[in-house]
């Protein structure tokens, strides 16, 4: 059986970078997987959470799985913080996982930017991640283009106790979209569309209104050429709004670009809000109907007790591989 795991953090309110990479992904996969999306609430307070918005926001990216079209009844949705054996394993991990390769993180890299005054789990939270896949014995994993070198390490560490202490766990493989893998800052196409870029012109919000959607796009970075064509060498920021288009209208890029043949990108911008928009009502309507439902805590409640089903034996067999004394 083909299993697969994947999360979005709730650092902050999610934006359409993470539908493209992400969400939109897990709603056509779970028909051929069993599913587990979860909730990565440990992994966001790797940097500062306010306590009262990661309550909420641990709700919103729930309640935005449902919204978006994922099946309770046929995905297992979850908290991470409501299966203990997520940390459990990411301990045992940690003994496995080299300093050096940690370092070589890009992503710790980035968010880091030079300090030493970050917290540790922001430099081990691979390893934290490694353990939600491997728990799962998940066989793939749906991530956007930025979470590729995580993977790898996943896969490395995996690779690395199972040589040690015997087959333990399945080696997981990506699944990486061409199309909407990675969606840049609406500002600047050199970055990753990201919650946590404070600049508020840089990402649309998948709650935000249509005046604020359409905002955003008219102020979209473009280039002096006029010229609506996919080329990411010569035209990144063109070429992110046609994937945005792309990944809204689940249209192929040149019938994209043959539409707006030979019109300026006033038309093509304008058109790309309304696309977006369209989308994003239906699943805004969702939301709000679910977003403080006990119908919510319900599908949390019974989606913590499956995944800790699944979980409580590979961590189990890890511990035994390992020598621990196990009951
Ligand atoms: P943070 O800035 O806190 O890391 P984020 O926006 O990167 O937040 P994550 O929760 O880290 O969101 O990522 C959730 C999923 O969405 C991951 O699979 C990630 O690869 C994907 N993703 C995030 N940003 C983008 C993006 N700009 N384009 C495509 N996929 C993305
Ligand atoms: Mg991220």
């Amino acid at each position: 059986m083909k299993r697969l795991l994947s999360g979005i953090k709730p650092s902050g309110d999610l934006n359409i970078g993470g539908y493209g990479g992400a969400l939109r992904q897990y709603v056509n996969l779970q028909h051929d997987y069993e599913a587990y999306f979860f909730v990565p609430d440990f992994h966001a307070v790797t940097v500062y959470q306010d306590p009262r918005k990661l309550h909420q926001r641990t709700r919103d990216i729930a309640a935005l799985y449902i919204a978006s079209g994922i099946d309770p009844r046929k995905a297992t949705i979850f908290l991470q913080s409501q299966v203990p054996a997520h940390a459990e394993l990411g301990w045992l991990l940690e003994t496995q996982a080299h300093f050096g390769e940690l370092k070589r993180m890009t992503q710790f890299k980035e968010k880091s930017d030079g300090k030493d005054t970050v917290s540790s789990a922001l430099f081990t939270y691979p390893v934290l991640m490694a353990a939600d896949v491997l728990l799962y014995q998940a066989t793939h994993v749906p991530v956007g283009d930025d979470q590729k070198q995580h993977l790898e390490l996943t896969r490395d560490v995996a690779e690395r106790f199972n040589n040690r202490f015997g087959s333990t766990f399945i080696i997981p493989e990506p699944i990486i979209q061409d199309i909407g893998s990675r969606v840049m800052g609406l500002d600047d196409p050199s970055k990753k569309m990201s919650k946590s870029n404070p600049n508020k012109n840089s990402c649309v919000h998948m709650m935000d209104s249509p005046e604020d959607i359409r905002r955003k796009f008219s102020k979209a970075v473009t280039d002096s050429e006029g010229e609506v064509r996919h080329d990411w060498e010569q035209k990144p920021a063109v070429s992110n709004l046609i994937e945005i288009y792309s990944v809204f209208s689940e249209e192929d890029i040149s019938v994209i670009e043959k539409r707006y043949d030979g019109q300026g990108y006033g038309t093509f911008k304008k058109e790309l809000a309304e696309v977006v928009i369209e989308k994003l009502l239906p699943i805004q309507e969702k939301f709000h109907q679910i977003v403080d439902s006990s119908e919510l805590d319900r599908i949390l409640i019974d989606g913590a007790q499956r995944a800790a089903q699944t979980a409580s034996g590979t961590l189990l067999a890890a511990k035994k591989a390992m020598g621990f004394v196990t009951f």
